[in-house]
């Protein structure tokens, strides 16, 4: 008979599973889709889908889908709506999410779930026939009753409302030409329900049941409005929308609440108004907000949009558009406290020194942004933190690793719901003046997505000559950030954005050696630790073989980070010890503490830290101080995680060390090749770049042609080394991707050792790019290489020979300990890499004279 009757819906439905909103019959409903099995429902149908057919989805509410792909589909409600997926909007904030509006068609129940993934499929059998009204001629009269009841109860309710409202007369006007069967659905969802009311509709597959639930619903809205109406004030009439069906916040009160409130309101919009005013605001700034003002004046509270122009005009009023610290700048103070704060990073601290002199002597400055470079844990955050203390301004840290989004930095425009400003003024929000230090934490981790290039942002905030009318899209006016000092710091240079890179100066941060880190423990880690745990020195005691035991078996780190944790877990291990041992002091029979030297207790070995704690109540409180030895180590870090592997790994041909550099500091490097009878081919694994296959390839083109001069054979005794042979060469450890040409001297020689049945020495490292005439070229990282090499215990070194000016950079009893072995060309690796050198076969030269 209607419209209705002519919905036939596919016996196959793709399942979107809701869990927020009901969607009933002939309603629309907005729905948030985020969980894998939608997004893949919404990809792989809704966005691919030419036909109109593939638009028609089953909406099973009051199911939420796990967010996990792999978990198992929950349980589904029986009875869903068959909807016409009428619009897909695509957004990636602040996670990649779609929005649907789906508008319901009917009810259906699920027969038998055909698939589960990539998303549901069920076989499903429609309820709603509209036809069943006038068919059901046994109910007929009492449905005819109950929809005639119905449809005065609808039309009481919308009559009390505004009429003059389009939307309003509009629904007046359908309730007369709709099918009354299709009512109860679109009322429902029209007045105030809760979800459970509605899925009780749902549910309600017979026509009668469902007029009868919805009956109820329709009569406690028309009290509602009614008691409504006679709180109101006949002035007012500001709520004529539809929205007034439900009774929102302020007309629900009683009258009396409701005046004191608004005038409060309207106090609070006077006062905002005054600070607006007083505040020290730009004149572009002043009058964008006296403008949103009077805008705020004239607008309903119930607004959404009252509450977002309201923080909008709190946060101009809070931002210190002229407030700031004064600068307290003493060259000889800034260099005692970064002395203080930091060992060792000589060049570092004489560079920023450089810095701050040459802002002490001209005044606002606009020089190039420093960027200090190093791996993680080397301190360039907390010499960042010094530099503010030296000038006496406010520190700020902005984390940019895996920012991808441009409004990050710049915030989103207002008319965006959730928008809000980017993390620059938000920084500046937090620390109320306009002049602090801000640390550009991990530029080099900047990400790039379909939202614009944070790096481009970046740069307008970075560049001294457009920061000062930076334009933030949240605030939509200027604000100068001239004054705000920045640091940047980063793990890598490869992975900054060029562009980004132009505008910095770039300080490298090395990593340490052994007996800096030992020092920074310390000075400075030890005592912090200690701080932190509530301890003193008389009760704990960690000898400097101790903290290098530690660097050296329970950390394999550039920085001091890993071996800050170490040194925390052993102050949270002999604080549960002290403070058990306090315990027992209180007690009145507890000996006195003893003194002197034998008043020292070792916790040893079978100490064990359960012993710490279980079998306290046996134990004799600990003796002051608490000494750590290599046994209290095992004790509270457990067995050592690293031992020298060296000697062993080299126990047979075809392995040889190199060293290799990563953003995470040195490190050394196990090369290794094997042989086989096969066709002369090459293979290489443990994820290589590029560059690092290249140089595979040169070096056992080299060898090749320089076999006989070696006496290099392959199995067979043939000089051409590739003749039925087949090379491998490994680089661990396979997960890591390894680049860069600096592995070529390794693999010559890990090759030259394979084919020559020779061991390479043991405690030689070496690094250094090749080319084809066999000549060795510099590479990076040298210091950083060289430190690796210190750390893993080798005793030599072959690096280029136009690297020996990096060498400058290293300590002198780190050089002391170990060879360097300059090259110029593979001869000289050679000679150095196998005991006893790697000789050339000396060429038998005959010259038979022609004469
Ligand atoms: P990064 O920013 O380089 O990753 P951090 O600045 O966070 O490293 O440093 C980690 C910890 O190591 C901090 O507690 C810092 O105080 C300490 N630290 C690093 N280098 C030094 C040093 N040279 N002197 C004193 N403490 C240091």
């Amino acid at each position: 008979m209607a419209a209705g009757s002519a919905i036939q819906i596919p016996s196959r439905l793709p399942l979107l599973l809701t869990h927020e909103g009901v969607l009933l019959p002939g309603s629309t409903m907005r729905t948030s889709v985020d969980s894998p099995r939608n997004m893949q429902l919404v990809r792989s149908r809704l966005l691919k889908g030419t036909s109109l057919r593939s638009t028609i989805i089953g909406v099973i509410p009051n199911t939420s889908d796990p967010t996990s792909d792999c978990d198992d589909l929950p349980s589904l409600h029986r009875i869903g709506t068959a909807a016409l997926a009428v619009q897909v909007v695509g957004s990636n904030w602040p996670k990649p999410h779609y929005t649907l509006l789906v508008t319901g068609l009917c009810r259906f129940q699920i027969l038998q779930l055909l698939k589960e993934k990539p998303y549901p499929v069920a076989e499903v059998e429609q309820l709603d026939r509209l036809e069943q009204f006038t068919n059901q001629h046994k109910s007929e009269e009492e449905l005819g009753e109950l929809s005639e009841q119905f449809y005065k109860y609808a039309v009481q309710l919308v009559e009390m409302l505004d009429m003059s409202v389009p939307a309003v007369a509009k629904l007046r006007r359908l309730l007369d030409n709709l099918p009354r069967e299709a009512l109860p659905d679109i009322l429902t969802s029209i007045i105030r329900t809760s979800n459970q009311e509605k899925l009780q509709i749902l549910d309600a597959v017979r026509l009668e049941e469902r007029f009868k639930m919805t009956i109820p619903l329709l009569v406690r809205q028309i009290e509602g409005l009614k008691l409504l109406q006679k709180t109101r004030k006949p002035k007012q009439d500001d709520d004529k929308r539809i929205v007034a069906i439900r009774p929102n916040r302020r007309i629900n009160h009683i009258p009396s609440t409701t005046e004191d409130e608004e005038e409060e309101d309207h106090d609070d919009v006077v006062m905002l108004e005054k600070k607006i005013r007083t505040s020290s605001m730009s004149e572009q700034a002043l009058k964008l907000c006296l403008k949103e003002i009077k805008r705020l004046k004239k607008m309903p509270q119930s607004m959404p949009e009252y509450a977002l122009t309201r923080n909008y005009l709190e946060l101009m009023v809070e931002l210190p558009w002229n407030k700031s610290t004064k600068d307290r700048l003493e060259i000889r103070a800034a260099r005692i406290l970064l002395d203080n704060d930091h060992y060792a990073m000589e060049k570092l601290k004489k560079r920023v020194l450089e810095y701050l002199a040459v802002r002490q002597l001209k005044n606002n400055l606009k020089g190039p942004i420093l960027c200090f470079v190093g791996p993680p844990g080397v301190g360039k955050t907390s010499v960042g933190r010094s530099i503010a203390k030296t000038l006496g301004r406010e520190f700020h840290r902005i984390a940019l690793g895996g920012v991808c989004d441009q409004s990050d930095i710049r915030g989103h425009r207002r008319t965006y719901v959730g928008s809000m400003p980017g993390r620059i003024i938000n920084g500046l929000k937090t620390v109320g003046v306009n002049n602090p230090v801000f640390l550009l934490d991990e530029v080099d981790k900047l990400g790039k997505s379909l939202q614009g290039d944070p790096a481009a942002a970046l740069l307008e905030v970075l560049d001294p000559e457009q920061n000062h009318s930076f334009t933030d899209h949240y605030l939509n006016v200027a604000f100068d950030l001239s004054q705000v000092l920045f640091i940047a710091t980063a793990n890598t240079t490869a992975t900054i954005p060029p562009a980004l890179l132009d505008r910095m100066e770039i300080i490298q941060v090395p990593g340490y050696t052994q007996e800096e880190k030992i020092e920074i423990a310390h000075r400075h880690l030890i005592p912090k630790q200690l701080e932190q745990h509530g301890l003193t020195p008389q009760q704990i005691q960690i000898p400097q073989v101790t903290t290098l035991d530690i660097i050296t078996r329970y950390t394999r780190e550039a920085g001091v980070r890993s071996l800050d944790r170490k040194l925390g877990a052993i102050c949270r291990a002999v604080a549960v010890k002290v403070a058990e041992g306090q315990h027992k002091e209180t007690k009145p029979d507890r000996a006195e503490v003893g003194e002197g030297e034998d008043c020292k207790e070792h916790v040893t070995e079978d100490a064990k830290p359960e012993s710490i704690s279980d079998a306290a109540d046996l134990a004799l409180p600990p003796e002051m101080p608490i000494l750590i030895d290599f046994h209290a180590l095992k004790d509270i870090l457990g067995p050592p995680m690293y031992e020298t592997e060296v000697s062993e790994r080299l126990s047979q041909p075809g392995v040889a060390i190199g060293l290799a550099w990563t953003p995470l500091g040195g490190e050394i490097m196990f090369v290794e090749a094997s042989r086989m009878d096969g066709e002369g081919q090459l293979t290489l694994t443990g994820q290589l770049g590029d560059v690092m296959k290249e140089s595979a390839h040169l070096a056992i083109s080299w060898l090749r042609s320089n076999a006989k001069r070696y006496q290099l054979t392959n199995a067979s005794g043939s000089f051409d080394l590739l003749d039925n042979t087949d090379i491998h060469l490994h680089f661990p450890a396979g997960a890591v991707t390894k680049d860069g040409p600096s592995a070529g001297v390794t693999i010559v020689t890990c090759l030259a050792s394979l084919f020559s049945g020779r061991l390479v020495c043991s405690d030689v490292a070496m690094t250094g790019e090749i080319t084809l005439r066999g000549l060795v070229l510099p590479v990076g990282g040298i210091k950083d290489k060289v430190l690796a090499a210190h750390r893993a215990g080798l005793k030599r070194v072959i690096i280029p020979q136009r690297n020996e000016k990096d060498l400058e950079e290293i300590a002198v009893n780190i050089r002391q300990d170990l060879t360097f072995v300059m090259a110029s060309c593979l001869d000289e690796v050679l000679n150095a890499a196998f005991d006893g050198g790697f000789a050339v076969k000396p060429r038998v030269e005959h010259l038979n004279s022609k004469l």
